[in-house]
């Protein structure tokens, strides 16, 4: 989408609902990133004049009426990846929706996806139950390359994980909506293709926007394709997985061993059957989260480039939403 006139903005707003300590964090790294051309104001700071020169919004799960305030809003910089709330919830004609895309996160995103399918590859789960009762016994060993880890989702963060995966040896393949074609992965996309795939995954790492084509995908029709005693990462949305199925699958032995990272309510409630599912391995929402310093990089170099050609950055796409 291009803009007609250069922007004057010199006052970015920052509307986030967050914890204080979070905001002043984000406001100090955007501040010293975006110095000296655009001043960090939460939104509550800024003046009548400030809300109606704002073009650009830096937000992290904004509350949509707090952005009404800026009637002359063309864009808003998210500062996290996932942006399904923010979808769901700006009107379709609203501000274009610009998700933060940072190499740095791709990089700690293939970090964690290796590091969690070397768990499942090693038999460290297994390994950890046996200890809790006192059982010396060793496995077979099986080679990275016997093992095929899929990919689902082959964008910004699938694409260096499946990536990083092959360099450590794994067989690798990939899912995404669209074709792709990626050196030494094997890749498929759409429904036929997911079948397919995931028949011959032993692990499947999860890496897709949740969207309404994905809520639920994972189910017990999905499940079933995989072999049996495959396993799961989720390190997408919690709502692409339909937990009842996932729990029969992990129950049955279907599925040997689920990693979950993102569940559909955050913070996990204590009374989560997943917290004590001895084939669950429960994470806080840790796997890839927003590094301050790049990231507020990455807001700095688009804000820029706006100024300069008054473009704005590639955005999210509301009719697919992502
Ligand atoms: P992205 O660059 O937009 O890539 C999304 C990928 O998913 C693309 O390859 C896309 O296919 C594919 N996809 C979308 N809808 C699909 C469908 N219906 N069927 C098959 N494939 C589909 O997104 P990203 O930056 O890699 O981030 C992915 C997700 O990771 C985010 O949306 C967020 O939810 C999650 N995330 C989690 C954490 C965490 O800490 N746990 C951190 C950051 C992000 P095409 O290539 O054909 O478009």
């Amino acid at each position: 989408m291009s803009i007609n006139s250069p922007i004057t903005q010199k006052v970015l707003p920052l509307v986030a609902r967050a914890e204080p300590d979070e905001l002043s964090l984000w406001c100090e790294h955007l501040s010293q990133a975006l110095a000296p051309t655009h001043t960090v104001k939460l939104l509550a700071e800024l003046s009548v004049d400030e809300c109606q020169a704002a073009e650009v919004a830096i937000v992290a799960n904004p509350d949509p009426k707090d952005l009404q305030s800026l009637p002359n809003l063309k864009w808003v910089q998210s500062l996290w990846a996932g942006v399904e709330h923010m979808a769901a919830e700006l009107p379709q004609d609203g501000p274009a929706i610009v998700r933060m895309i940072d190499p740095q996160m791709a990089n700690t995103m293939s970090e964690a996806v290796l590091a969690w399918t070397l768990y499942l590859h090693r038999d460290m789960p297994r390994y950890a139950k046996q200890q809790s009762t006192k059982i010396w016994r060793e496995h077979a060993l099986e080679l990275p390359s016997d093992r095929t880890v899929t990919v689902l989702g082959l964008g910004n963060l699938g694409k260096r994980s499946a990536l990083r995966l092959k360099a450590n040896g794994f067989t690798v393949c990939g899912w995404s909506r669209s074709a792709k074609t990626i050196e030494g992965v094997e890749t498929h996309s759409g429904a036929d293709g997911l079948a397919k795939v995931l028949s011959k995954t032993d692990i499947a790492v999860l890496l897709m926007p949740l969207t309404d084509d994905t809520r639920g995908l994972i189910n017990e029709q999905a499940l079933a394709h995989m072999p049996k005693g495959a396993s799961l990462i989720n390190f997408a949305r919690g709502p692409i997985i339909d937990d009842t199925a996932l729990i029969a699958a992990l129950d049955s032995g279907q599925i040997n061993h689920a990693v979950l990272d993102v569940f559909a309510s955050e913070p996990l409630s204590e009374s989560n059957p997943y917290w004590s599912h001895p084939s669950v391995t429960v994470l806080p929402h840790i796997s890839a989260p927003t590094i301050h310093s790049t990231a507020a990089k990455i807001v700095a170099e688009n804000v820029a480039a706006f100024a300069q050609t008054g473009k704005v950055p590639e955005s999210v796409d509301r009719q697919r939403g992502y």
